[in-house]
């Protein structure tokens, strides 16, 4: 069973709390949306699904029927009693935290584990890089975001929505964008579109494997400071005439245009 809107509806007023737009609660309301994230998560039995912003509980359900075990990390104390009572009997355990605080790796208890979130965009993106870069053991993971903050998660070089995080994230993980979710299965319904992304981490490229992570995420984001100027202009003082010759790399070109591998391949040319 997942919920329906009555079932929101009637959840929320039974406790006269209504949605918090500071959280970015939108509820989703449709059991085939819920489901189609449970199974893009590709979870089951004997696996672990974190999800993060549980809310009312409504993709919490379509993951545990997956046969997975799921833990549910949620930061709104009015919605623990609520999500409590909906996953009574299902085995899933609700964990009252900020996911940009709480310790995952205590959560998983030394095995690996699958993400599913549904989370405002000014929480995702700082979420998706604090999972990448410091929890190994979350192997891959499917969010729901803002159509743009998806788009930009996993450009590639040369697209418009190409920049720094997704240069960073294609350091970590591969994926894209593999659904849309229409705004009217959301309560209360959203002005923005929203996107399921799905990433699968893996070891950094092969480019990347002599080059220090920090120094090879500081030029980048040194590089897309200024996204539409060039590199020479934007690195200044880090990478001279002789460093874009012994990279390879025109310094006439914008930071917009380089792949994960040709930010290595200028790091490699860092003090
Ligand atoms: N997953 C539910 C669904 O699909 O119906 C609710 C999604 S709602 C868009 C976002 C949820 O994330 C809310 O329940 C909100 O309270 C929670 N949330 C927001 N920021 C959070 C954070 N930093 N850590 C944990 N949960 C958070």
């Amino acid at each position: 069973m997942t919920h329906s809107r009555p079932t929101i509806l009637r959840l929320l007023d039974e406790r006269g709390l209504s949605p918090s737009r500071a959280l970015g609660q939108n509820f989703v309301a449709d059991p085939n949306t819920v489901r189609k994230i449970a199974r893009l998560a590709e979870v089951g039995p004997g696996e672990v699904a974190i999800e993060i912003g549980p809310g009312l509980g409504s993709l919490t359900l379509a993951l545990v029927e997956t046969g997975a075990e799921v833990i549910a990390v949620e930061i709104d104390r009015h919605l623990i009693a609520p999500l409590e009572e909906v996953l009574q009997g299902t085995g899933a355990r609700v964990v009252h935290g900020d996911a940009l605080a709480v310790d995952f790796g205590q959560i998983l208890g030394g095995r690996n584990g699958v993400l599913v979130a549904n989370l405002p965009y000014n929480v995702s993106v700082p979420l998706v890089m604090r999972i990448l870069e410091e929890v190994p053991a979350i192997t891959s993971m499917v969010i729901m975001v803002q159509r743009e903050v998806g788009e930009r998660l996993v450009a590639p070089a040369g697209a418009e929505a190409y920049g720094a995080v997704s240069a960073k994230v294609a350091y970590f993980a591969h994926g894209g964008v593999v659904g849309r979710v229409p705004a009217a299965v959301f309560v209360p319904r959203p002005k923005v579109e929203s996107v399921l992304v799905r990433l699968v981490r893996h070891t950094p490229p092969a480019s990347c494997v002599d080059v220090e992570p920090s120094k090879l995420f500081g030029l980048i984001k040194q590089a897309f400071s200024q996204r539409r100027k060039m590199l020479r202009s934007t690195l200044r003082g880090q990478i001279d005439e002789q460093g874009f010759l012994e990279a390879g790399i025109d310094g006439q070109r914008r930071a917009e245009s380089l792949t994960l591998d040709e930010f290595a391949s200028l790091a490699r040319q860092l003090p």
